[in-house]
């Protein structure tokens, strides 16, 4: 067995006297899609953040394709290849879909417009490279036809797809999905889970937050299941499904 892609262990991250993640331990294997979930309040949220650098644990590590990168800025996370996709829709709406892709292609959704922009003048050099990456990253989600549209222009389902192709720009080693198809329609969420699949074929790593459960059973393999800060079940949907303490993690809230 190689050793896991992304691997968490005892993380701990407190608010106030909140215990959010209280010595969370998870592996992410290279080539699955994995699913994180669990009942509202279990930390789901709280691990994406310290994982992807945007808030700092207080105790625990996070292994990224054997390299420490606990408590690594987001930047630095991301240049690792680990990229986080958000759950919003943050792509920058008057510009188009291609335009977009090509801002994310060097830098991913950063604090600062200034310093997006500024990544922009740099990325001119390797324009030709980045358009070719950015036009075959559209054709895989479908979004070719509406290159050239504004993003604000997209539909509800669209977005979320430029929302991966960014993600992908960077060339990510592990993608970080929260909620990918949270208020999109179930033909949608079908077609975002196509998607997401053959990106597991091409070899990605993905792992994904999200409530929806047929989604998660259609698409994912294995599935952790947190409650209360911790792990508590992994295994195949089928087996979390049946699991009583899962049942019973669900139904305690
Ligand atoms: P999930 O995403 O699984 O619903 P969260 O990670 O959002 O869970 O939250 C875990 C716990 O931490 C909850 O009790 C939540 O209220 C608390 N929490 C999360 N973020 C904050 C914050 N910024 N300030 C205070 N408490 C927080
Ligand atoms: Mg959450």
């Amino acid at each position: 067995m190689t050793a896991p892609l992304l691997e968490v262990r005892g993380l701990v991250r407190r608010f106030g006297g909140v215990v959010a993640l209280d010595g969370l331990d998870l592996a992410v294997r290279r080539g699955t899609v994995t699913a994180l979930i669990g009942p509202n309040g279990a930390g789901k949220s709280t691990a994406f953040q310290c994982i992807s650098g945007v808030i700092r644990p207080d105790g625990g590590n996070v292994i990224f394709d054997g390299q420490d990168i606990t408590g690594a800025r987001p930047d630095r996370v991301t240049r690792a290849g680990l990229v986080r996709s958000f759950q919003i829709a943050r792509g920058i709406p008057r510009l188009t879909v291609l335009e977009n892709l090509l801002l994310y292609g060097q830098h991913q959704p950063g604090e600062s417009l200034a310093v997006a922009l500024l990544a922009t003048q740099a990325m001119r050099r390797r324009e030709e490279e980045l358009r070719a990456r950015a036009e075959a990253i559209a054709a895989r989600l479908n979004l070719s036809r509406v290159l050239d549209n504004q993003a604000a222009a997209l539909s509800g389902g669209q977005k979320k797809l430029l929302e991966i192709g960014r993600a992908l720009m960077a060339e990510p080693k592990l993608l970080l999905l929260d909620e990918p198809v949270a208020g999109v329609n179930p033909t949608l969420a079908a077609e975002i889970a196509r998607h997401i699949a053959h990106l597991r074929e091409e070899g990605m790593t993905v792992l994904v937050v999200e409530h929806h459960m047929d989604f998660v059973a259609s698409l994912c393999d294995p599935v952790i299941v947190m409650a209360e800060g911790k792990l508590l079940a992994q295994g195949s949907f089928e087996s979390i499904a049946n699991d009583a303490r899962v049942q019973e993690a669900y139904m305690g809230r």
